[in-house]
């Protein structure tokens, strides 16, 4: 399929057999278990499977591989450039396996750059995986490494301060190093980190790639030879995706680009009009006014953060078209104050390090009506004390 555009690879991927099978939906395979009368030829595909290798044949037992989250699987792999998908339950056991990896490598320590998500953040300064961690910029990665380094773990952009990373710089610097860049800020129709010389990419799918706020999911695309110990982690520990969420997933992805596409549209003219708000003291978003040193990506995406004079709880609770919650990634608008949800989990200090300030709002732009998101946000911030 790469012959074709993202658009149309995101419709078609995952379905190539659909028509030879005689059916047009992708069907949902339920089964937990799969019966097999040759308990001879089971054994030897159980020891395949279970060192992680992905035959295409049916599983054995759904916690070893699933048919319909194997499509999901294959369909992003193919928008990301990589030659396989490896699907978990949330993108916060995506990165848990990725670490594991690391760790079951030998090589427990990591390097990240903040901002990251406020979960990953945890997870790696609180090295409950047995990871260690060091902390660091983006220029001065390659000066962290050790040759216990496993992993490189970075956001670009970054969440929720949309600072961009020059990728392949930051790649080069690290010679063997594996990088992993999540990507769900950018999805695949704005970057494709493993074009640039990243690893791994990771997504929380519960966000553009579900895309309707109803479906948790997490992914990894990267080289089938990385892909192996991350399913055998999986099947070890059983951080699987549901087939019904690969479904919605995969069903996800067809919308992908035109989703990526109208909200980046609605949030780059909010970005700009919010840039000149009296309320609004700095507009965070990829391509606005300060000069990108590093981007990558073709276009600024669908998230907006803004630092506003006036008490951001007051907008929270005045918004009506925007949904007050915490996420992103869904073709409704959603607001929220990250040092009280998303990043919240953080060191208050380290937050504020960051660049998180209490002020700061994060915006993730949905796909109405640009007027009405306008006057809902201008409405909101004009209330605020
Ligand atoms: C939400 C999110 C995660 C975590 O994904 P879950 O699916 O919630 O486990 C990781 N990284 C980024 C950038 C996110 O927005």
């Amino acid at each position: 399929m790469t012959r074709h555009s993202l658009t149309t690879r995101a419709v078609h991927s995952g379905r190539h057999d659909l028509v030879d099978l005689g059916v047009h939906a992708v069907p949902i395979d339920l089964s937990t278990t799969y019966p097999c009368r040759d308990s001879r030829a089971e054994a030897a595909r159980l020891d395949v499977l279970g060192a992680g290798a992905d035959d295409g044949g049916l599983p054995v037992y759904a916690r070893v591989g699933n048919p319909t989250v194997a499509r999901f699987e294959h369909a992003l792999a193919d928008l990301e450039g990589a030659e396989a998908g490896v699907a978990f339950a949330s993108g916060m056991a995506a990165l848990s396996a990725c670490l594991l990896a690391a760790v079951a490598a030998g090589r427990p320590h990591v390097v990240a750059v903040r901002p990251l998500y406020g979960t990953s953040d945890h997870l790696l300064d609180s090295s409950v995986l047995g990871t260690s961690i060091t902390w660091t910029t983006a220029d001065d990665v390659a000066e962290a490494v050790t040759d216990r380094t496993g992993l490189v773990v970075v956001e670009s952009p970054g969440n929720p301060t949309l600072n961009e990373i020059d990728i392949p710089a930051l790649v080069a610097s690290v010679a063997d190093v594996p990088v992993l860049v999540d990507n769900t800020f950018a999805t695949p129709v704005l970057q494709r980190p493993l074009e640039l010389g990243a690893a791994y990419v990771l997504h929380s799918a519960t966000k553009y790639l579900g895309g309707h706020g109803d479906v948790m999911g997490g992914v990894i695309a990267c080289a089938e030879e990385r892909a192996r110990p991350l399913r055998q982690l999986r099947f070890a520990t059983g951080a699987i995706l549901h087939p019904l969420a690969g479904y919605l997933l995969l069903r996800g992805l067809s919308t992908l680009p035109m989703r990526i596409r109208a909200a980046s549209q609605n949030a780059a003219e909010l970005a700009d009009r919010l840039s000149r708000h009296p309320a609004v003291t700095r507009v965070h978003y990829p391509g606005l006014s300060e000069p990108r040193p590093a981007h990558h990506m073709n276009g600024g995406g669908a998230i907006v953060s803004i630092e506003i004079t006036g008490e951001p709880a007051d907008v929270i609770a005045a918004v009506r078209v925007f949904t007050p919650a915490v996420s992103l990634g869904s073709v409704d608008s959603l607001i929220q104050h990250p040092g009280s949800l998303s990043h919240h989990i953080m060191d208050p200090g380290e937050r504020e390090k960051a660049g998180i300030s209490e002020q700061l709002l994060r915006l993730s732009v949905g796909i109405e009506d640009l007027e009405d998101l306008w006057t809902d946000l201008d409405e909101a911030l004009s209330s605020a004390k």
